[in-house]
């Protein structure tokens, strides 16, 4: 299987001034096309050309889990998206929420701080377990929530060259600006309860 990066269901502007046309540019037109390019270069005439992307992400290490789970997580940051989506969550989720978090603007509170005190580069994630638990987890790198038997719902991108061209240095201000663009419709369908 050669692996495509789907064209976003909407324009590179579409997201400003949260994210800019250029970051998005950059961000998912090169940084994440050479993810899927070197994902599809090292698993050419091998027995991961047969695979879905989740079960390479869970069965392999170094450079092709790297490549494989960032291709992965990009996908699934940028296809949360939509700035006219739904602006909070509601049904089961919601209800989970308030229940383990208090609020949902308590959620919010430490999702981003969760994002803001990551060391370096990668990722937090909103996921939940088999009961339908939630929980706020966060990961250096390329990690990926599957790796450990959880299933991904939410997820904002720490790594400098989401924010830099936008925020410069200002991490805490890019989480916080997020939550105008998320579309709790999309995070909803995630949630399997
Ligand atoms: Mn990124």
């Amino acid at each position: 299987m050669k692996f495509q990066q789907p064209q976003l269901p909407y324009f590179p502007y579409a997201l400003e001034p949260v994210i800019s046309a250029t970051t998005i540019e950059y961000h998912y037109g090169k940084h994440e096309k050479a993810y899927i390019d070197n994902l599809n270069r090292i698993i050419k005439d091998t027995d991961y050309e047969e695979m879905p992307l989740e079960r390479i992400i869970v069965e392999s290490t170094g450079p092709l889990f790297n490549n494989a789970s960032q291709a992965w997580n990009h996908i699934f940051y940028f296809f949360q998206f939509n700035p006219d989506g739904l602006k909070a969550p509601g049904g089961k989720l919601a209800e989970k929420i308030d229940e383990q978090f208090g609020s949902f603007e308590e959620f919010q509170r430490q999702f981003e701080e969760a994002g803001a005190s990551l060391f370096g580069s990668g990722w937090v994630w909103l996921v939940n377990n088999d009961e339908g638990e939630l929980g706020i987890i966060k990961g250096s790198n390329a990690e990926n929530p599957l790796t450990r038997g959880l299933n991904p719902i939410l997820t904002f991108d720490v790594w400098e060259h989401a924010y830099y061209l936008d925020y410069h240095n200002r991490r805490a201000d890019y989480l916080h600006r997020l939550w105008d663009i998320v579309d709790w419709s999309v995070i909803e369908s995630r949630y399997p309860f």
